[in-house]
């Protein structure tokens, strides 16, 4: 019989981000994915800020910037009546390799689909002898108990069945997860669509329509906007059209394929198809995210509609998440509450980027009246396009102004965070306001050529002291120390980060969201550091009934 720490169950991005995650922390782990692994019709392509500054953190951000899609093809978006037809809007979008910096991060969005961005994290993982990655691996069952979960897997090569002792179980099983399922876990939220997806691939797609280099298109004709066209690899001229909504689950080999693709590119085209896949857009999150021994994470916890790039991207969230507290855990520092606030934190992010992709999604579907004129040659057509193609860079390409969403998530009401009192700004999709309250990711401040604030923060806590003047941090120190919880202690003189994070003693966790911050140091000290180790029962703290400072 095998024993592992932890077993994940899922080799999608959100599992492999997790074995990440714990091989970085020194924990064991084993991984097991029923598919060999190879990506047949990638889906996501878009791996936002949050995500890339967990890269840098890995030590893998640069993987990700030498992936094969062109480092200087545009990101732009268009909205078309055809690829062919009339250009109604624009939404100039940088090159991956921009010279221009995120303002708040030391990371930008890279368009890396998932056929190259999973064999990154692939890679990465295996290069920790302590984390094991079982491909032809299926789950077949688990029963749980107080001490660990005892788990059958089968080896679908042999055939052979064989049981797996893990302390920990995390299903990443996706949207069907056998693991949730079998926990008796729902989902609340609702269908929104039966989106169809058809691969091909063309040369000099562009040439052949007349178009510049455009990453994204959205198509809008007398019918609404029905569709979008991407290009995933353009050295290898593969593109994928989707269709928005095709009214019912079909059967991929019934799909009318060519008249789908000739609406879209306004002319007859030979191409190569490459795949078909036809899905359901849905708008569901978990009503649990754990169950004793046993936790969720991605895609078994929340679908959201890809409007807005935020399912996987939401996923490692989570992993991050649950990475270092599982490691707390097994490391022996990490408080009996601690994993239990996995849920309270994560949840509320499910919900909140869950509801924002599907109001993307919504923003496509708005009516009007004048469609029928969309493409129509007269001054009225060039006028209903001027219009229409005004409120679609406003209204649908909200979902590509996201940087409040990526980064400006917060754990509000955590029992790990200890709150401070002042107030919670606004939480604006598209504007990102840095902040360090506890609870909200520690801004970002350059603090010399190419070093980030952020590449402080990762294996421990580490307590930064704000001005060459800022109280001892010592008390934190020993408590720490008497609780063999890591801690560091790192003094900034930087006038930006002292601004930006206005008190003089911030507490920052390993996964660079702040836990306490003050401009004294803590009478009870031992309190601070049992409250965000998770070792101060929930109820306590957090909720603003325990105050330690
Ligand atoms: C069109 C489209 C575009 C998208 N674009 C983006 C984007 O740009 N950015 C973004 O962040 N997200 C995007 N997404 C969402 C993203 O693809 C998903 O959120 C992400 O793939 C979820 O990852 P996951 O690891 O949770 O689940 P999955 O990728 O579904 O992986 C789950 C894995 O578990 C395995 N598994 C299941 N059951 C078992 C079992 N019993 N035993 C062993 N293995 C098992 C499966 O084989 C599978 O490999 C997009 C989605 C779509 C549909």
């Amino acid at each position: 019989m095998d024993k592992t720490p932890v077993l994940i169950v899922g080799g999608g991005p959100v599992g492999l981000a997790l074995a990440c995650e714990l091989g970085w922390r020194g924990i064991a782990c084993t991984l097991i994915e029923q598919s060999d692994g190879a990506i047949a019709t990638p889906k996501m392509n878009e791996v936002n800020v949050r995500t890339m500054e967990f890269c840098r953190r890995w030590g893998i951000a640069d993987d990700v910037h030498r992936c094969p899609f062109p480092p200087d093809y545009p990101l732009d978006v268009a909205f078309v009546t055809s690829l062919s037809g009339y250009e109604i809007g624009r939404m100039p979008r940088p090159p991956r390799m921009s010279e221009q910096p995120e303002p708040h991060s030391p990371m930008r969005l890279q368009v890396c689909s998932q056929m190259w961005f999973d064999p990154i994290l692939q890679r990465f993982a295996r290069t920790f002898p302590q984390v094991h990655l079982q491909y032809r691996t299926r789950l077949e069952s688990f029963a749980t108990s107080e001490n660990g979960v005892s788990t059958e897997v089968v080896d679908l090569e042999s055939g052979h069945r064989r049981h797996i002792e893990a302390n920990y179980l995390v299903g990443c099983d996706g949207a069907n997860s056998v693991v949730r399922r079998s926990l008796g876990i729902g989902l609340g939220g609702k269908t929104l669509g039966y989106p169809v997806h058809l691969y091909f691939r063309v040369p000099n797609l562009l040439e052949i329509c007349g178009r510049n280099p455009t990453t994204f298109f959205v198509t809008v004709d007398r019918g609404g906007v029905w569709s979008n066209v991407r290009v995933i690899d353009p050295v290898n001229a593969i593109w994928r059209l989707m269709v928005l909504d095709a009214g019912s689950i079909l059967d991929p080999e019934r799909v009318d394929r060519k008249t789908y693709l000739h609406r879209a590119v306004g002319r007859p085209l030979e191409i190569e198809w490459l795949g078909t896949s036809v899905w359901t857009r849905r708008s569901v999150v978990s009503e649990q995210y754990a169950k004793g021994r046993v936790f969720l994470a991605g895609d078994a916890v929340h679908q959201l509609s890809p409007t807005g790039a935020l399912g996987m991207n939401t996923g490692i969230g989570d992993a991050v998440d649950l990475g270092w507290k599982l490691a707390a855990v097994l490391a022996g520092w990490g408080g009996t509450d601690l994993l239990s606030s996995y849920e309270i934190e994560r949840r509320p992010i499910g919900l909140r980027n869950v509801g924002m992709a599907a109001e993307f999604y919504r923003n496509h579907q708005k009516a009007d009246d004048d469609l029928a004129f969309i493409e129509d040659g007269s001054t009225r057509g060039a006028e209903v396009r001027r219009r229409i193609g005004e409120a679609l860079v406003r209204d649908v390409g909200r979902m590509f102004r996201t940087i409040g969403l990526q980064i400006g998530y917060r754990y509000e009401n955590s029992p790990i965070c200890i709150p401070d009192r002042t107030p919670a700004y606004p939480d604006d999709p598209e504007v990102f306001v840095p902040s360090a309250r506890p609870g909200s990711r520690a801004p970002h401040v350059w603090l010399g050529e190419g070093h980030s604030i952020l590449d402080l923060y990762g294996r421990g806590f580490v307590l930064l002291r704000l001005g060459a003047d800022a109280p001892d941090g010592s008390r934190l120190e020993e408590a720490a120390a008497q609780r063999r919880v890591p801690l560091k202690t790192i003094t900034i003189t930087d006038c930006e980060a002292m601004q930006l994070y206005e008190k003089r003693l911030v507490l920052v966790r390993p996964d660079g969201h702040v836990a306490w911050r003050g401009d004294a140091s803590p009478q009870e000290a031992a309190a601070v550091i049992d409250t965000v180790r998770g070792a101060v029962p929930s109820g306590l703290s957090g909720a603003g009934q325990h105050h330690v400072c």
